[in-house]
């Protein structure tokens, strides 16, 4: 009976292909790697299930030409999760597949590098002929790392190819290729720190300790919430749990947001596990990236930290999941496909049977609310370790500021004293502003002309390049112009630049404070390789005084020496046309409170803001999550957003705006039969917060209600109706922003 394979390829929203598989050929498995005829092409696809042909209907199909792997290349089960993805997010198979990949799978011939290595020779060692200094000293270095050394860091060292090859000539040295398996730990990791194995857990800890340890023994599916105010512990307790797991057997994926989050949590998995850590996020290189996979797929593994596609890696047999900052937005995948890494981990853990551990001080909305209905355990740290008290919160009302100071402050008076009070005692400072840029506007004071970015509707950000060359840039689609001396409309010399970004706060600082030791953390900051983790252990050495960052700096970080904590313009967010704005704000200052005060030394907080009043600003002063959840889910159901019903957003793109809206209103229209059997609302079409982007006009629509499968459905059904617009339509299902 002839063989049919459904084969998963690289095309942007299209289902798995069909084909048939050549009689001489062997049957690939799930997850192996094919080659098949695509139109005019050979493409590289992954196969995703397998029938025979009178399983299926009668068809015509196109045969593999190549079969790559004779086991699966991508697990099973990981295959399996992509499937999900696919039909949960409504995005093709082969962009889900794609994420799950490690890179340079589709090049089916990787390329195995190799680094040589000199070792010394038992000849070598009892050497007594005659040595010059360098070559004794070359000897010496090699007899303490009996396995070699790689040539390159020998040669960092001193020691020369030249060098080496005359004592290999001599048989005191032998030289070798070994394959290279690049180690991201040589730049992804802080150093490896040793575990204190004297540690008690506190009361807390060790509850809640003993509570996920019987979670994780039984061996079944279940999540918790562990939800800890910063510093409580948490990290140690995925530390302990993590080596119980190990220990039965079973391997540990560590989520965090941000890659700038890996560094320290790999060093302390590292001082834990020794090398059976991997990493796995997509600032490494491919190479890096591409080996460490491999590692994991052959089981050499036992814990794995990594960003949101980590979810993916292909772990034998995952026990637990960790996603540490559950809440953070950057779980999310803003392209196809559209998924939440904290929720696809939980389906991942339902189908192996494993734990689920979702850590944050500030839980998201929808991750309380499951625990309050119970659908998740909740298990509370709520004091810091060694009863450090949390910090101290001032709010500086900055419309008294500019009162009495004028229009240009941006450090107020009180959040001064304090940065000078700090580097008088040798204490360190973080600097908050989640803006980046030097001005976020300019405008000409005689036409009113505004530098406005031609293809989107939003305002170009200064940022300053030294020597004058202040550059005026998009951060939606980086079109930039240098910032001219005179308008462009009508020529006067008076361009004002308004609105303030962390390059000037760190100016600021850095004309109040000269001798400080200042440094700046945001995506502009760290473009170049390796600058992030640089900079963060820099300020983790005392090498510098204050550190001015974006959120970047506000989550997760353990830095013991801070003692002071200052925000700046803690209501950014809130302008912000978006559901979540207040859920944001209170999240991102008490994170970055959580910040001050980590190690012996009180900490403080110091938030500077035109609205003190607000229930965001003033409830996360006080860290009162509990107040902040019920405020905030009175407005979620007044105004039916989640968690209180499902939500799926769609952005339909067009050349005009007539033509963007046209489209949606077609779309809207051919949904509405199906409203009341999906039990759902829609509403719109209207012009996105963002009407234009990157040269289109979008226009928006959602659907609300409480079946989200029925919901997903129907538009799934619609567009399956309109496939020459597929393209041109966004659809986001659970969208944690609807800009
Ligand atoms: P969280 O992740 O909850 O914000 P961390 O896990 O980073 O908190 O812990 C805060 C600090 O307390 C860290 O420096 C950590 O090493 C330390 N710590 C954690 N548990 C203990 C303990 N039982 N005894 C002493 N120090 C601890
Ligand atoms: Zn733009």
């Amino acid at each position: 009976m002839p063989v049919l394979v459904s084969v998963a390829v690289p095309v942007p929203f299209l289902d798995s292909l069909t084909y048939r598989v050549p009689p001489h050929v062997e049957v690939p498995v799930v997850g192996a790697r094919v080659r098949v005829p695509l139109g005019s092409r050979v493409v590289t696809g992954c196969v995703i299930d397998s029938m025979t042909e009178d399983e299926a209907s009668p068809g015509e199909w196109k045969e593999i030409i190549e079969v790559v792997d004779r086991e699966s290349f991508l697990p099973p089960t990981v295959v399996e999760l992509c499937r999900w993805v696919a039909d949960y997010y409504l995005a093709g198979v082969g962009d889900a597949i794609a994420v799950a990949m490690p890179p340079g799978a589709r090049d089916t011939r990787p390329r195995i590098k190799t680094r040589r290595v000199a070792a010394i020779t038992a000849h070598g060692l009892s050497a007594e002929t005659t040595l010059t200094p360098k070559q004794r000293a070359a000897l010496e270095m090699l007899a303490g790392a009996p396995a070699g050394l790689p040539t390159s860091e020998l040669r960092d060292r001193g020691i020369t190819a030249d060098m080496l090859s005359r004592l290999a000539a001599r048989g005191f040295v032998s030289l070798r290729e070994d394959a290279d398996e690049r180690d991201p730990f040589e730049r992804g990791a802080m150093p490896a720190s040793a575990p204190d194995t004297t540690r008690q857990l506190t009361a807390e800890q060790a509850a809640a300790f003993d509570r996920l340890a019987a979670l994780t023994d039984s061996g079944a599916f279940n999540v918790s919430l562990l939800h800890g105010v910063t510093g409580s512990g948490k990290t140690e307790l995925y530390l302990r749990l993590a080596d119980r797991v190990c220990r039965a057997g079973r391997q540990v994926l560590v989520m965090v947001p941000e890659i700038a989050l890996t560094p320290a949590l790999a060093g302390l998995f590292r001082g834990a596990f020794g090398s059976r850590v991997a990493i796995q996020h997509s600032a490494l290189s491919d190479g890096e990236r591409h080996d460490q996979w491999q590692r994991i797929r052959r089981g050499e593994i036992d814990v794995v930290i990594g960003t949101r596609s980590a979810v993916f890696a292909p772990l034998p047999r995952p026990g637990l999941i960790v996603v540490d900052e559950e809440h953070d937005t950057s779980y999310k995948q803003e392209e196809a496909p559209r998924y939440n890494g904290r929720d696809v981990a939980i389906v991942r853990a339902s189908r192996e049977k494993a734990t689920v551990i979702l850590g944050s001080a500030t839980p998201s909305m929808e991750s309380f609310q499951n625990a309050m209905t119970c659908k998740y355990a909740r298990i509370a740290l709520e004091r810091r370790v060694l009863d450090r008290p949390m910090a101290t919160v001032t709010i500086v009302n900055m419309r008294d500021e500019y009162a009495a100071e004028g229009p240009d402050v941006v450090i107020s008076r009180t959040l001064a004293a304090a940065v000078e009070d700090r580097l008088a005692r040798r204490e360190q400072v973080l600097v908050l502003l989640n803006r980046r840029g030097y001005s976020t506007a300019v405008f000409c004071r005689q036409c009113g002309d505004t530098f406005e970015c031609p293809n989107c509707s939003i305002s170009l950000t200064v940022h300053k390049g030294g020597g004058g060359k202040d550059r005026a840039r998009c951060h939606y689609c980086n079109y930039s112009i240098a910032v001219p001396k005179q308008c462009r409309k009508c020529a006067a010399p008076y361009l004002e630049q308004t609105g303030f970004g962390t390059e000037k706060v760190e100016q600021h600082l850095r004309d109040l404070f000269p001798d400080a030791r200042i440094g700046r953390i945001d995506r502009d900051s760290v473009r170049r390789k390796g600058a992030l983790t640089s900079l963060l252990s820099r300020f983790a050495d005392g090498e510098l005084d204050v550190l001015v960052g974006t959120q970047m700096i506000a989550k997760g970080h353990d830095f013991p020496r801070v003692t002071l904590v200052g925000v700046i313009s803690a209501d950014v967010g809130l302008g912000i046309a978006d559901f979540r704005a207040a859920e944001r704000t209170f999240q991102l200052l008490t994170q970055v409170a959580g910040r001050a005060g980590r190690g012996e030394r009180l900490g403080e907080a110091i938030v500077q803001t035109l609205y003190p009043e607000h229930y965001s600003i003033r409830l996360a002063c006080r860290q009162d999550y509990g107040a902040f959840f019920e405020r905030e889910l009175v407005y979620r159901r007044a105004m039916r957003y989640p968690p209180t019903v499902a939500m799926i957003n769609a952005i339909v793109r067009g050349p005009t705006f007539a033509d963007a809206m046209q489209t949606a209103s077609e779309i809207v229209r051919r949904l509405e039969p199906t409203t009341a059997a999906a039990h759902m609302s829609v509403l719109g079409p209207a012009p996105a917060p963002l009407p234009r982007l990157r040269g289109e006009h979008r226009v928006q629509f959602f659907l609300k209600g409480a079946r989200r499968a029925e919901m997903r459905n129907a538009i799934r059904t619609v567009l399956a109706e309109m496939p020459e617009i597929r393209k041109r339509v966004t659809v986001d299902v659970d969208p944690l922003t609807v800009l």
